[in-house]
């Protein structure tokens, strides 16, 4: 009999409650499972009678400094590292709902939504799986920034980094679903950021719930977090984190091995952008265990 990679959802509900980074409001979460082909959606509590909106690239409204979902006057902001667990675990169908219009950082990684959803259990459903499966390579390239999907019959994302800061400088790391290594190597790196830029960030009143319980903050030569890092290479770590994030609103995970070099939300919304116009490279449809 032939076998497909099944479509998955969480075993049942689960709830979290955290302060979002740039409203600093606390917001309130339930994750709850959701039938075959639902896709992850997104429910406003606090805007009864609103259409739920879907976690699709088509509905991105802003990525200035988080991704920012809308539709019909909801939003869903800073949903990219809930989005990265999701893909990581690879669940394909979820409901969301939440009570304000942020997704509250936590400790500005994965880990704690990644825990949750695996103590609570994850299903195979009776329906295949929907990939994209990539033919011929697809590329952005900006200056010496590059995202490049190359058709392989892996699921594999690679990231690098190169950053002239003396604790970053060269990182690179590859995420492989089929070595099922997101939990322990990717979700639990955290946000970083420059110390000037968090100055600015307040500044404009944004970043209010920002602290160094929910980023690495650096400073000329050194981190400022008493407990330093989770890994050495934690910020190449977090940006493979935030790819997964960002990829995952193609709608359906790629078949082919994705390469990104100091890409961005920018860029690699760019790359989603580009690679859905470029549909002659790749087709959808079930895979084959
Ligand atoms: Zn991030």
């Amino acid at each position: 009999m032939t076998r497909y990679f099944l479509q998955k959802t969480l075993s049942q509900s689960v709830s979290v409650a955290g302060t979002g980074v740039h409203s600093g409001k606390q917001a309130h979460l339930t994750i709850k499972p959701a039938l075959e082909n639902h896709g992850i959606k997104f429910r406003r509590l606090d805007l009864p009678g609103t259409q739920d909106i879907q976690a699709l690239f088509k509905l991105v409204v802003d990525t200035s400094l988080a991704t920012v979902l809308g539709t019909n006057g909801a939003i869903v902001s800073t949903i990219e590292h809930l989005m990265a667990s999701f893909a990581g675990l690879g669940i394909d169908n979820a409901l969301v709902e939440l009570n304000d219009y942020e997704i509250p950082i936590m400790d500005g990684s994965a880990k704690v939504f990644t825990q949750l959803i695996k103590k609570t259990g994850i299903v195979e459903q009776a329906a295949p799986k929907q990939f994209f499966i990539v033919k011929k390579p697809i590329k952005v390239i900006d200056d010496d920034k590059s995202v490049i999907v190359y058709p392989e019959s892996c699921f594999k994302i690679t990231c690098g980094i190169d950053f002239t800061h003396p604790l970053i400088g060269k990182q690179k790391i590859t995420f492989d679903r089929a070595k099922n290594n997101f939990e322990k190597e990717i979700s639990y790196a955290r946000t970083f950021g420059f110390i000037q830029d968090l100055e600015l960030l307040k500044k404009f009143s944004l970043g209010k719930g920002g602290s160094l319980d929910n980023a690495i903050v650096i400073d000329k030569d050194k981190i400022l977090n008493e407990e330093g890092l989770r890994y050495p290479d934690e910020f190449v770590r977090h940006k493979l984190l935030d790819s997964l994030g960002d990829f995952s609103l193609l709608g359906m995970p790629i078949q082919g091995h994705i390469v990104t070099y100091k890409s961005g939300h920018t860029l690699n919304h760019l790359f989603i952008k580009t690679f859905l116009e470029n549909n002659d490279a790749w087709e959808t449809g079930p895979i084959k265990i």
